[in-house]
């Protein structure tokens, strides 16, 4: 199974914010949109860092509450890892294991095409295992 099946299920809609906004504004969109992180994309929508609750909480313990008004391209991750459509869920796991972090945006001909979260695997993976189970349970059934 690849990412694309991923993002058929969940959509591909991709919250950004730009570069220069600040800390609290980038807060509130987390918040509005219930989600823990957001791509960090400059005014060609070119993708220029991710931006997670963790750097957030990072940045608050660093400089207290005056954090609020840094800009975000001072706190995000500017190295972003990214995956394709056509990477395997497998493989997009290996990635989050080993780079330690559960947000990874999806490319496509050069633009952020979607986002995948741990949330999305774990439903992902939870959902598979269920129709092995029931699979199995029918197939002994009938037995
Ligand atoms: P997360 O576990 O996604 O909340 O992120 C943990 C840390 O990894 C934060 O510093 C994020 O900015 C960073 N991070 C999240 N996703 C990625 C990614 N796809 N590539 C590089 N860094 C990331």
């Amino acid at each position: 199974m690849h990412v694309e099946q991923l993002l058929k299920d969940k959509g591909r809609d991709v919250v950004a914010v730009q570069p220069h906004r600040t800390l609290a504004e980038a807060i509130k969109t987390l918040s509005d949109r219930r989600i823990g992180a957001v791509v960090v994309m400059g005014a060609d929508g070119a993708l220029v860092g991710i931006l997670s609750e963790r750097d957030i909480i990072r940045a608050l313990g660093a400089h207290g509450s005056a954090a609020l008004n840094n800009a975000v391209s001072s706190v995000m991750t500017a190295k972003v890892v990214t995956c394709r459509p056509q990477t395997s869920v497998d493989e997009l796991m290996e990635i989050m294991t080993t780079g330690r972090f559960r947000h990874v945006p999806v490319v496509e001909d050069g633009r952020v095409s979607g986002i995948v979260s741990i949330g999305d695997v774990v439903k992902f993976r939870v959902a598979a295992i269920e129709a092995e189970s029931q699979a199995m349970r029918d197939y002994i059934a009938m037995a």
